[in-house]
């Protein structure tokens, strides 16, 4: 008997297609937790490792009884800045929900949650895909929630611990639209959002710390289906290349299931990112095994639109306006312009270069930070920030660069030296000598050499062969170990050869 996938006869040639839907929790940045006045925020310089376990935490934490949630307003605000950036609608009511469960690091027993009314529905965010990000797609956003945070499980052997820091920590959930089709996909759809939610500042996004966090809800079906297929949810991957890879971990898993004849379970599976394998967790739940109801502490949230249009009238330069203004203003290419403005410290960074080098320069500027400084700094897996860097020393490498002190080449080893240990620009140029001989009294007597060193070859020059021109050049270089002004070099070359 055949094999058949939502009705369509598969087999090992069978071209399927990925559906992909994902839902991000993101950490608010509010000083407090959402339903109480605990310490939410981790001190300036702070990881979670500094906290003292259950420093932060109250009795509303705790899920004493008697205790009550009192809703932060911070939080909300947050939120709905969220869902403004991402084109949401934002509903005037709200209703929070408990979403029941056996949460060991959660006392209350349930998490809070919104469930039937959302704060924010029918969003949407542009990704841009292509090589040069030159293709757009629109993914569509179901919705924002916002909801509280669990605590911390730590296991130990033979016994657990709670540590209920994060408990009651603001989130909220964005759930896509299934939209995407593709690994890279899903990964420029979380790195838009994330740097949406950075340049607000309403996330601290520390990937780190789980900040922001995705579960990837991946199926398959073949090609020219209509219906989707069974999902699996990866849970609580918090790297965006993590995610791409336990994608492409489970839709071949997926389809090897498939073409066995087996079903596709609905279920929650782990990453393990070390194994580069995805691992079942749980049979997934439905929503009633949770029984949502509003809950009776917290009455519906109610927004006036005033407060809305007045949060969309504050809203800060996005990333997508960020970038068609580096186009157009500076001149740069889509792509420089879009990895520019899709860390807010990398953009906060360029501006301050450019303002310290001046516009005309922007250009070379963006060369050098979405090119040595960028490898760099993706490669030690840290933001521009915490890096040695600092604006002014791209200011004044652009302008060097421009005015020809130093060449490209000079500059990108430069770089990787103030990578490792800072310093000055000017003083690491003469410390290691990396000057062009710009000066012609330098260059012609090098010149006047190597002419009359290679007769044989001046004559074959003189006499028609131009491409001599290159050797000419190359021994001139040489001579000068590399130093020479390039372009000023092969003028000086070809005004002597000629003469
Ligand atoms: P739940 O809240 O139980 O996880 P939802 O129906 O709200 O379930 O869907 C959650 C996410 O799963 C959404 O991002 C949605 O786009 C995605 N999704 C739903 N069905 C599929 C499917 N068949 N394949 C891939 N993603 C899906
Ligand atoms: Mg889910």
């Amino acid at each position: 008997m055949s094999i058949t996938h939502l009705g369509i006869p598969v087999d090992a040639n069978t071209e399927f297609e990925t559906v992909i839907g994902l839902e991000v929790h993101v950490q608010l940045s509010t000083e407090s937790k959402v339903f109480s006045p605990a310490r939410s925020r981790l001190e300036e310089g702070k990881s979670v490792a500094d906290e003292a376990v259950n420093a932060n935490t109250n009795p509303v934490c705790a899920g004493h009884p008697g205790t009550l949630p009192a809703l932060n307003a911070k939080a909300v605000e947050y939120a709905i800045k969220a869902g403004l950036a991402t084109n949401c609608k934002i509903n005037l009511k709200s209703v929070f929900a408990r979403k029941h469960y056996f949460y060991p690091d959660l006392p209350k027993g349930y998490q809070i949650s919104q469930f039937d009314l959302p704060l924010c529905q029918h969003g949407h965010l542009d990704i841009e895909l292509g090589k040069e990000g030159e293709v757009t797609k629109r993914v569509g956003i179901t919705r924002i929630h916002m909801e509280e945070d669990a605590g911390k499980n730590v296991h130990l052997s033979g016994f657990s611990l709670v540590n209920l820091n994060r408990a009651g920590v603001p989130l909220i959930e964005v759930v896509s639209e299934p939209d995407m089709r593709t690994p890279e996909e899903a990964g420029a759809y979380l790195r838009k959002l994330y740097s949406i939610v950075t340049c607000l500042g309403v996330c601290d996004g520390n990937l780190q710390e789980g900040n922001f966090r995705c579960d990837a809800n991946v199926s398959i079906r073949p090609k020219g289906a209509t219906g989707f297929g069974t999902r699996a949810e990866i849970k609580n991957v918090n790297s965006f290349r993590f995610v791409e890879k336990a994608i492409e971990y489970e839709v071949e898993r997926q389809r090897q299931v498939i073409l066995s004849g087996d079903k596709v379970v609905q279920e929650t599976r782990l990453y393990d990112s070390q194994k580069n394998q995805t691992f079942s967790m749980r049979s997934k739940e439905e929503a009633e095994d949770y029984r949502y109801f509003p809950d009776p502490d917290l009455p519906p949230l109610v927004i006036e639109q005033s407060q809305v249009d007045a949060l969309r009238a504050a809203l800060p330069e996005l990333p997508d306006q960020k970038r068609d203004r580096y186009v157009k203003d500076f001149g740069l290419s889509r792509y420089d312009a879009g990895v520019l403005t899709s860390v807010s410290s990398l953009s906060r960074f360029f501006e301050d270069a450019v303002s310290g080098a001046g516009a005309a320069l922007a250009k070379g500027l963006a060369n050098l930070l979405t090119g040595e400084a960028a490898r760099l700094i993706n490669e030690a897996g840290i933001e521009i920030g915490a890096s040695k860097f600092i604006p002014g020393h791209f200011s004044d490498l652009a302008r060097f660069v421009s005015d020809k002190t130093i060449s490209v080449t000079a500059a990108k080893q430069i770089i990787g030296i103030l990578f490792a240990e800072g310093g000055a620009v000017g003083a690491i140029i003469d410390r290691e000598g990396l000057k062009q001989v710009s000066d012609l009294s330098a260059l012609e007597p090098v010149i006047d050499q190597i002419l009359a060193a290679n007769p044989k070859q001046l004559e074959e020059f003189r006499s028609g062969k131009e491409k001599l021109l290159g050797f000419f050049v190359g021994q001139a270089m040489k001579a000068t170990q590399g130093k020479a002004n390039p372009g000023l070099l092969q003028e000086l070359v070809i005004k002597k050869l000629k003469g």
